[in-house]
């Protein structure tokens, strides 16, 4: 007689539960030989399933030993009696335990896979043991829309396409009615007749009878046996379990294909990511939508203006020269020289008012800021024998607009009016003031002080203020009195600095809410998965592949939760710039940015789950 290759040696199973000691097994001997068909019977809580648990390396004998084809296996490691388990044995469960929302296919590709087989030839085993089953045509149906017995024959396939020696059944037909009962046994009898171990818990004494040796447990222990052991002899090499390596492809795949089965969930998981995410984008583009609109705010006209001012009577150069000098320093974007020529009689048709008169140079509109209507025909600018009024001014002398091409008399000499200055922002009183031409305005009176109005480009204030002086008078810039504004950028970092940090505060909450409610998501989806996690230790899946299945599908919603989250918070930023009237700015490091926050948030979320599925224990998840 060959050697057994299943031998229990006094082996005890004692539960401790709510400190209540439950002795489930208690002294087991027996003998199990290859090739057998043992059929395990007795009455409900005898023992029957706990000594199947242990036989097939789901459970750990409390005492006793256990050597499986010549091996001591009861002190094997978690990771050595997993890939043991994926070699030897297929597992056979009163309620399936199918992956129920996904194809029948990727069912029974479930052991094969954990035994490491390269894809082409699992979907070969995977054909070949549903045409066995009678399914063939089947493969690609949802799992939950099989019948009971069909789905019973799924699992018998996923068992014949892992080959492995030793079926274990644990009342495989007790959710069937006897007819398609019948037709499973007999898928198993098949199995067994193909040289594979058969042992088979069962109630039915009529399934019983069909094997070669029944045994009875109740109390747990072997009550009896009957029949004789009929063993084939054949050589199992058990000694080179290393754990099978499950390509990552496949993994992926797995996972997409499981988040894909449960659409509900993950849209929410995904969600969930992408509220965090779309947070952290509107914190980033307004950030720098807003730092732009501070900094536009910074350089709008007021901080750009600059003004020199000198007495005429103390220098050698005039006022055109002025200008001329000062357009070349660079980051001017407009001058224009205003010298003060003191009152004057400003006379029309009768009516007279003294008011100030002054030269001007340069680009006075733009320079000044003002507002200025001109007579049709006129050049825009103000020539020899022409003047401008102020629009208050023009009102007081009777003038109601430039259609009559009005004329005015300064000490004895005629200008034609060609503008009036409405307002300027810059100098509000040339709206009650008279402005001729540089040349003209000596007949108003001796120069006194003149002004240089410089307008900069964005941001070149500070730098024109400090080099104007030496270039409208290199060799006495201290006769100069330059006026600057305000160097903004202290009061710019200070006002951006505030709105970033509000920002950043309010996305660090965002990421600390998304990471509390997604790791409780995650953990109870494994929750809910447990007899699915079960299933796949059973097939041989070590606990790192199930940590990592949670890994890689939390990977996977942090990615498209990121993208999506990328999409909503560029659509918020739009809609918020928009509506003010800012120009939206969007920094394209974003996009990275967004993805690998939705993936790194997904991944912290997924560590509590991804443990709590590396610590399901098949025994008790099975028990279901
Ligand atoms: P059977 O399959 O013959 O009905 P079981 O092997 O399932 O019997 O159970 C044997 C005994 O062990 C029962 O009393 C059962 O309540 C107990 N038992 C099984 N599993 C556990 C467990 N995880 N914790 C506590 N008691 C358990
Ligand atoms: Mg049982």
């Amino acid at each position: 007689m060959s050697r057994p290759i299943i031998q229990l040696r006094g082996v005890e199973r004692t539960y401790f539960d709510d400190g209540l000691v439950v002795r489930a097994l208690g002294g087991v001997d027996l003998d199990i030989y290859d090739g057998e068909f043992v059929a395990i019977v007795g009455p409900s809580g005898g023992g029957k399933s706990t000594l199947l648990s242990i036989i097939g390396l789901l459970d750990n004998p409390s005492v006793g030993e256990y050597w499986l084809n010549g091996r001591e296996v009861s002190s094997l490691t978690d990771v050595q009696r997993t890939s043991l388990r994926a070699q030897m044995f297929g597992f056979i469960f009163q309620s399936f335990h199918l992956l129920e929302r996904r194809q029948v296919k990727d069912s029974v590709d479930l052991g094969v896979m954990y035994q490491g087989l390269p894809a082409r030839s699992r979907a070969i085993r995977c054909r070949e043991a549903l045409n066995t089953v009678g399914l063939s045509e089947r493969g690609s149906s949802v799992a939950l829309t099989l019948s009971g017995g069909q789905r019973q024959r799924v699992a018998v396939a996923r068992a014949l396409a892992t080959r492995n020696p030793i079926i274990l059944a644990d009342e495989p037909t007790g959710n069937l009615d006897s007819s398609t009962g019948r037709s499973v046994i007999a898928e198993l009898r098949r199995m067994h007749s193909a040289g594979a171990t058969l042992i088979l818990v069962t109630h039915s004494d009529e399934l019983a009878r069909q094997a070669d040796r029944i045994i009875c447990i109740s109390d747990g222990a072997i009550q009896g046996h009957a029949g004789t052991e009929a063993a084939i002899h054949r050589e199992w090499d058990t000694e080179t379990a290393t754990p099978p390596r499950v390509r990552l492809r496949d993994q992926c795949a797995d996972a997409l294909r499981s988040l894909a089965s449960r659409p509900a969930e993950t849209m929410a998981l995904i969600t969930a990511v992408a509220v965090a995410v779309s947070v952290l984008v509107v914190t980033l583009g307004l950030a720098t939508s807003t730092k732009a609109q501070v900094s536009s705010a910074f350089d709008a006209q007021a901080n750009r203006e600059v003004s020199a001012t000198w007495q005429s009577q103390g220098v050698n150069f005039s006022p055109e020269e002025a200008v001329v000098r000062a357009q070349g320093v660079a980051g001017v974007e407009s001058v224009a020289a205003l010298s003060d020529r003191g009152e004057a009689l400003v006379t029309v048709t009768g009516q007279a008012r003294a008011t100030t008169v002054h030269g001007v140079v340069g680009d006075v509109v733009s320079a000044t800021r003002s507002e200025v209507v001109w007579a049709e025909g006129t050049h825009h600018r103000l020539e020899s024998g022409e003047a401008m009024l102020g629009e208050s001014l023009a009102s007081q002398l009777g003038l109601s607009g430039l259609r009559t091409s009005p004329t005015i008399s300064i000490s004895g000499k005629f200008f034609g009016v060609v503008g009036l200055v409405r307002s300027s922002d810059r100098y509000p009183r040339l709206a009650g003031e008279v402005l001729l031409a540089e040349s003209d305005a000596r007949i108003a009176g001796p120069g006194g002080e003149v002004s240089l109005a410089i307008t900069t480009r964005p941001a070149s204030a500070q730098q024109v203020g400090s080099q104007i002086a030496v270039a409208v008078n290199p060799f006495a810039p201290d006769g100069l009195a330059v006026s600057v504004p305000v160097d903004p950028i202290g009061l710019r970092q200070e006002v951006e600095g505030g709105v970033q940090s509000v920002l950043q505060a309010f996305t660090a909450i965002a990421g600390a809410i998304g990471l509390v409610t997604l790791s409780a998501a995650i953990a109870s989806s494994v929750r809910g998965r447990r007899s699915e996690f079960g299933l796949r230790r059973a097939v041989g899946a070590q606990t790192g592949q199930l940590a990592r299945l949670v890994g890689l599908e939390a990977a996977t919603v942090g990615i498209l939760g990121g993208v999506a989250g990328l999409l909503i918070g560029m659509i918020a930023v739009l809609l918020f710039t928009i509506g003010n009237r800012w120009v939206p700015v969007f920094d394209p490091a974003m996009a990275p940015v967004a993805v690998l926050s939705g993936l790194a948030l997904a991944l912290m979320s997924s560590v509590a789950g991804a443990r709590r599925a590396a610590r399901v224990q098949p025994s008790l998840a099975l028990r279901l």
